[in-house]
């Protein structure tokens, strides 16, 4: 049997293109490689993401928003990004953006949960657990093949199978990386005073941290990128000191930090693939874009391809036209590619300037914050952006 589309990697990207393409009206599978996603609410996922509006009213037009805010979400109303050199400091605000929120901090393993069990009652058929090595390309459609030894046939196959996507590499499209020397420790820590439903950032030498409100009134989740052996040094500390070091770094801005879980690290990388399409494969998600976290923006780009694939297969589908054919699927690429280029290096660009000590970087970047948030219509227009308004 043909299907019209196979996702490889059912993350939350995947499993939210899987779900997307069949509310457009697709026969879709969904290949994934691991087990299923669980999330349980004793045991937080210690990935959380800054949630935009734009791709909440996404999972809210496929059915599953308002099950996710129900169970856990947590709404931000304000934030606040500052230099640790000094300066001025940005600060965007819900109710003079006339919003009941700027966002949501969401934990991945519940949104990827939620989209699985969607995109099952949507009729999406799964291989579980099932890794793909092979593709056969053909003029109308391509064959995969999985290691458990069964085929697929669809009309398009989406890879959807994380940074280092083996669908990505079995298409011949290369994905050139660079390596930022610096991981990212999350964690969950209580604080002395309320975080005021607010999203922080502090920019440091060392990189951005970043403190994330996860409950009504003192826990946040911390994302703080380091260089390597900082991240090795910072990880092996115990609870007390960790906490110290990390009200230090923070400028103590919440009176003193208790840590409230155990640390990972996670590897910092800038990845771009040199297309989003290659015949009748598509790359989206990580398989497309790594980014710096420190706008938060990595899972929201990736649900921005889906949200605008699935634009394109209902265009098509109005028009009476296919929806995989090659100049439809190539517009869908060039215009996610020139969007996802572009928000990579903006955030690598901030990052490189506020992480640094050098003495005009220095002097600068404090009063450019100051400026940003001085400048009512550009401080909009930067938040316009990032929600993906
Ligand atoms: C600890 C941590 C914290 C993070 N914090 C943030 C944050 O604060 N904000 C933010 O925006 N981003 C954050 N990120 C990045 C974010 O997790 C990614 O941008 C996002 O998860 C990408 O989703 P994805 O579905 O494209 O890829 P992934 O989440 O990597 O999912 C890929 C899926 O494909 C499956 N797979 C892999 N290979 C195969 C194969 N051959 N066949 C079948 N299936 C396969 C995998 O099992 C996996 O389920 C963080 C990442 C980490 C690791």
């Amino acid at each position: 049997m043909q299907r019209d589309a196979v996702v490889v990697g059912g993350g939350v990207v995947g499993a939210a293109c899987a779900l997307a393409l069949a509310d457009a009206g697709l026969q879709v599978a969904l290949v994934e490689a691991g087990q299923p996603a669980r999330w349980s609410r004793e045991q937080p996922d210690l990935r959380v993401f800054a949630f935009a509006p734009d791709n909440a009213a996404l999972l809210d037009s496929l059915g599953v928003w308002r099950d996710i805010l129900a169970t856990r979400a947590q709404p931000y109303r304000e934030m606040r990004v500052w230099d640790a050199a000094g300066g001025g400091e940005l600060h965007f605000d819900a109710d003079t953006l006339a919003r009941r929120e700027l966002g949501w901090i969401i934990e991945h393993g519940l949104l990827a949960e939620r989209l699985w069990a969607a995109a099952s009652r949507a009729g999406v058929g799964h291989f579980q657990p099932a890794s793909v090595n092979g593709l056969e390309q053909r003029d109308d459609g391509v064959r995969l093949t999985l290691e458990i030894g069964e085929a697929i046939d669809a009309r398009i196959a989406v890879a959807a199978d994380g940074a280092n996507s083996t669908l990505r590499s079995l298409a011949g499209i290369g994905a050139p990386t660079h390596d930022y020397g610096q991981r990212g420790v999350v964690a969950y820590v209580d604080t002395e005073l309320p975080h005021r439903l607010t999203a922080w950032q502090r920019f440091l030498p060392s990189g951005p941290l970043a403190f994330l409100p996860v409950d009504d009134v003192r826990r946040s989740s911390i994302v703080w990128s380091l260089p390597e052996d900082e991240a090795a040094r910072i990880l092996a500390l115990d609870d007390e000191d960790f906490g110290i070091e990390l009200t230090n770094a923070f400028g103590a801005r919440l009176g003193k930090v208790r840590p409230a879980s155990r640390r990972v690290a996670f590897p910092l990388r800038r990845q771009l693939a040199k297309t989003q399409v290659e015949g009748r494969v598509l790359v989206l998600g990580d398989a497309a874009h790594v980014v710096h976290p420190l706008a938060g923006q990595g899972v929201n780009l990736g649900l921005r391809d889906v949200a605008a694939l699935r634009d394109s297969v209902r265009e098509a589908k109005r028009l009476g036209r296919d929806f995989d054919a090659p100049h439809r699927l190539q517009r869908w690429a060039r215009a996610r590619r020139s969007d996802n280029v572009a928000s990579t290096f903006a955030f690598e660009t901030i990052n490189r300037v506020y992480s640094n000590d050098a003495l005009m970087p220095t002097m600068l970047r404090g009063h450019a914050l100051g400026i940003a948030n001085a400048l009512v219509p550009l401080r909009n227009a930067l938040w316009r952006h990032a929600a993906g308004s």
